[in-house]
């Protein structure tokens, strides 16, 4: 088991300062893997990072929403090339260094997001993807 952070997360990363484990990592390319994911093989459900989310993008992953319901307001970020996901994000982590997303959409109330995505390209991300990429942990900061 493992924790899952979906499509609400905008790469604020409060949660990686909080992992007794160090094992939350911003995804890179950006294009590809938008996210901060988590890896499943280190993660041990402590439930740590869940309050530290802003947006309340972490779960775990039997609790992960199908689907989410939107109480309207919320910003999802994709990956590049998903099709109604075209505004740009701009704003700052809880370091003060700037994000920006490409890929994203502003929800209304009661839309329905589908995070199967979010936690198949978790997995991916350790196992065919770049995982612990050289200055993750600097990137984060
Ligand atoms: S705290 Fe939330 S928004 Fe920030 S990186 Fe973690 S999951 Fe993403
Ligand atoms: S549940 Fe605990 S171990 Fe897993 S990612 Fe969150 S803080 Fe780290």
């Amino acid at each position: 088991m493992t924790h899952i952070i979906t499509s609400l997360c905008l790469r604020d990363s409060g949660c990686v300062d909080v992992c007794p484990v160090e094992c939350i990592v911003p995804g890179m390319p950006q294009e590809k893997y938008p996210l901060y994911y988590i890896d499943p093989d280190t993660c041990i459900d402590c439930g740590a990072c869940v309050p530290e989310c802003p947006y309340e993008a972490i779960f775990s992953e039997d609790d992960v929403p199908e689907p989410f319901v939107a109480a309207g307001g919320e910003i999802v970020a994709k990956p590049e090339g998903t099709a109604g996901y075209d505004k740009e994000y701009t704003g700052e982590n809880q370091h003060g260094v700037e994000v920006k997303l490409s890929n994203t959409k502003v929800l209304e109330a009661d839309d329905e997001v589908d995070f199967d995505d979010e936690v198949k390209a978790n997995y991916e991300f350790f196992e065919d993807g770049p995982g612990y990429w050289e200055g993750w942990e600097d990137h984060a900061n």
